[in-house]
């Protein structure tokens, strides 16, 4: 399958049937995001066990693809560690800046590899990143 072809797929099936946008049940830390220059607009909360992410969700609204890579965010930290989320973060933002192109790193990003096209769209790239920068905010600011 052609590569734009499956980001769109992507895109759109986390739009249609977003898999974690919901509240969950006591959340250890919530903390919105807002991509003003779009109108992205989400909370994301998170639950913890020591040092692992046991479960997480978002609510808001935006773009499709401010959502669709908040839904794909979720979905691959769960079951990670905090520090290992944060280094995905790191990935994804370094992937849609361009930075990151290497395939073994990329690859770790598992579906949301699949936004690696928004590195050529300018406009998108705070849509994209919104959810991962609201995440790696959370979990740096935890517990400090
Ligand atoms: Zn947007």
């Amino acid at each position: 399958m052609e590569l734009k072809q499956l980001y769109r797929e992507i895109v759109n099936e986390h739009n249609l049937h977003p898999v974690h946008k919901k509240t969950i049940e006591n959340p250890d830390i919530v903390l919105r995001g807002v991509n003003p220059s779009c109108g992205d607009d989400i909370t994301l909360s998170l639950k913890l066990d020591g040092d692992v992410i046991t479960d997480g969700g978002y609510e808001g609204s935006g773009c499709a693809i401010s959502q669709a890579s908040v839904d794909m965010m979720v979905d691959q930290i769960i079951g990670k560690k905090k520090d290992e989320a944060i280094k995905l973060a790191g990935t994804f933002m370094g992937m849609i800046k361009g930075e990151i192109t290497d395939e073994e790193s990329i690859e770790a990003l598992d579906e949301a590899a699949a936004l690696q096209d928004v590195a050529h769209m300018p406009a998108r790239v705070k849509c994209a990143v919104l959810g991962w920068k609201t995440m790696q905010q959370m979990l740096e600011g935890e517990g400090e």
